[in-house]
């Protein structure tokens, strides 16, 4: 009985076009926007349509409008009611001209003949093609193509594939647009510095560390010019699962006329690299115009800046003309009693420099949004956000350009050569955010993923790491255990082993029962693993009675330490390990000298897990 069931509800699926329509027509007498089931946008005469539905419609919309300006004949019909799928509207809405259709679906079907729109539109045309259809002088040609999956972005100069595509006399069919298949060829080649008028629109990108407000500060800049102004505003805010302490970049378009533009901006005219590590591993100017503004925030005086940078960076500069502003954002926040929180600071330089509303009126803005955010907080932290507004405006410096790069040329391995292929072919690339040009045959096809390759990023988030004390350290192991992120390590082993160490390496004689006379004690942490949390620290039950302020382990800065401490961990890791059968695994201490079956984990600081 269950099958006469199924069919009660045909009724239902029959009206139901109508009754969305009905509802879509109510909407437009309310707030004045027209949708229907089907929407076409493009020339009367199109010979070429894109179908599709969702925020891709809007990219090919507008690469429609600006291929029609040219001698193209374009069209894509939005599809607003997928299911049940409205054959006679569907017709009705296609111009009579088509010839070929792409229809591109955001999803994979694998091994069906097609996608899931692909399938209703082709059958929509054959079956009103056996109706005795006659708005087609020929029944359209229909491909389909998958693009988008996973959120893969899918901009303009794609669409323009899609299009030239369909010119040809045999357009291929299950396609895909915006991957490079290498295995089964299925990809359309693209140019991907295609871009439409881009001229009146401000295209900024801003790079940030997870929590450190820099996201924050452009979502309040949206709101103070999107309410404002009659700018119109977009925000894109792409994240890294790691969260806090990774790179956060956020894109952001402001301009007079409404911003279609579902996709990040390739073509930016203000870039802001809100930390400076970021421009020795990503490429921060990759996307900067000619002549564009380059926003830096750098633990450096005015005329050091130009000399800390890398050759390929002065290189970009002065190839493409870029104007290089910097600020020392954390003598600033610190001088005006802010700590360590730099957004304010850097979204004062930005309205400074953007242009897109005069800048007294932007600082005005960002006072009051200070009082709105704030205010609740006393009237303190209000008034030492105002003062870190007024300093950075006699801290942001333009920087004259020397007519040649003298940098140091950086190694832009971002992993070591002994990492192992699969690393530094595919994770390496990811690492360096350039994991989207990986072809097809980067990836295994049952899906699997070699572990433990985290150990092969040095992320280097840290700006401060414990340096351990052996000389009062009681061997509990405590820290180990706690370290979230599994960067502290402990060994025992046979002193002779010291022979080859590096001068900088530590050791001590080991404590307890369990070990030999001649056995020494090693406490060693990755430098550029750890994170900085500090919870190591707050756990160490050994206070130096010298200065009951420092412990057996204390928080020391980085960067002088990252060499040096680096040769340690890699002398620590040859030594042998504590066999696994020769300590009693009964607590806390000696477990902690177990090789970690989990180690390096990369969430948000101190938020990780390790298993010994
Ligand atoms: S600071 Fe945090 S991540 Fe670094 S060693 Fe200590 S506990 Fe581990
Ligand atoms: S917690 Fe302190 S005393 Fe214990 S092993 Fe670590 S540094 Fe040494």
């Amino acid at each position: 009985m269950f099958f006469q069931g199924r069919e009660t509800s045909n009724p239902y699926y029959s009206a139901a076009p109508e009754i969305v329509q009905t509802a879509m027509n109510k909407f437009a007498e309310t707030v004045g926007r027209q949708y229907h089931l089907f929407d076409y946008i493009g020339d009367p005469k199109a010979t070429r349509v894109i179908i599709i539905m969702g925020s891709g419609a809007d990219t090919v919309h507008e690469t429609v409008d600006f291929l029609n300006e040219t001698d193209e004949k374009v069209g894509v019909l939005k599809v607003r009611l997928f299911r049940p799928f409205a054959i006679n509207s569907f017709i009705k809405a296609l111009p009579e001209t088509v010839k070929n259709i792409a229809v591109l679906d955001r999803t994979k079907e694998p091994g069906s003949t097609g996608e899931p729109l692909y399938l209703d539109v082709v059958t929509a045309l054959s079956e009103d093609a056996q109706n005795g259809g006659s708005k087609f002088k020929a029944i359209p040609t229909a491909v389909g193509g998958r693009y988008g999956l996973s959120s893969k972005e899918f901009t303009p100069g794609m669409v323009k594939s899609v299009f030239d595509e369909l010119s040809k006399d045999k357009p291929k069919n299950h396609f895909t647009i915006g991957i490079m298949d290498d295995i089964t060829y299925t990809s359309l080649a693209y140019d991907p510095e295609f871009t439409l008028h881009e001229e009146n629109v401000f295209r900024g990108m801003f790079y940030g560390l997870g929590a450190d407000g820099t996201v924050g500060a452009n979502k309040n800049s949206i709101k103070i010019i999107g309410e404002g102004t009659d700018f119109n505003a977009q925000g894109y805010f792409v994240y890294d699962s790691k969260k806090s302490g990774s790179m956060t970049v956020s894109h952001l378009r402001f301009g007079k006329d409404p911003i279609r533009s579902p996709y990040l901006i390739n073509h930016a005219n203000f870039v802001a690299c809100h930390q400076i590590g970021f421009i020795n591993t990503h490429d921060v100017l990759g996307n900067i115009v000619a002549q564009g503004t380059l926003l830096l925030n750098a633990p450096y005086g005015h005329d050091e800046v130009w000399a800390k940078l890398p050759k390929n960076v002065q290189k970009q500069i002065l190839d493409k003309k870029v104007k290089l502003y910097t600020i020392d954002a954390l003598k600033v926040a610190k001088k005006t009693g802010m700590g360590v929180r730099i957004n304010t600071i850097m979204q004062t330089c930005f309205f400074a420099l953007c242009g897109v509303i005069p800048s007294e009126a932007a600082i005005a803005s960002i006072k009051k949004a200070i009082e709105k955010t704030y205010g609740r907080q006393g009237e303190e932290i209000v008034k030492k956000n105002f003062q870190a507004v007024d300093e950075t405006l006699a801290n942001l410096k333009e920087i004259k350009i020397p007519a040649v790069a003298t940098g140091i040329e950086l190694n832009l391995d971002v992993v070591p050569d002994a990492a192992p292929d699969f690393v530094k072919k595919v994770t390496a690339k990811i690492i360096s955010g350039k994991g989207d040009s990986l072809p097809v045959s980067a990836f295994p096809p049952d899906g699997t993923w070699p572990t433990a390759t985290s150990q092969w990023e040095k992320r280097n988030i840290a700006s401060e790491i414990p340096a351990w004390d052996p000389d009062i350290c009681i061997q509990c192991n405590k820290c180990a255990f706690v370290c979230p992120h599994g960067v502290i390590r402990m060994k025992i082993y046979d002193e002779t082993l010291l022979k080859n160490a590096p001068e900088t390496f530590k050791a001590t004689k080991a404590r307890g029962r369990e070990w030999e006379g001649n056995e020494n004690y090693t406490l060693q942490i990755a430098p550029e693993d750890c994170t900085g949390c500090a919870l190591c620290v707050e756990v160490c039950p050994v206070k130096d009675k010298t200065d009951t302020k420092r412990k057996a382990i204390n928080m020391v800065p980085q960067t002088p330490l990252r060499d040096s401490e680096r040769m340690s961990w890699d002398f620590f890791l040859k030594l042998p390990e504590v066999e696994r059968s020769r300590p009693k695994h009964d607590n806390v201490k000696v477990l902690s000298f177990c090789n970690r079956f989990l180690s390096f984990q990369e969430h948000v600081r101190g938020a990780g897990k390790h298993r010994m």
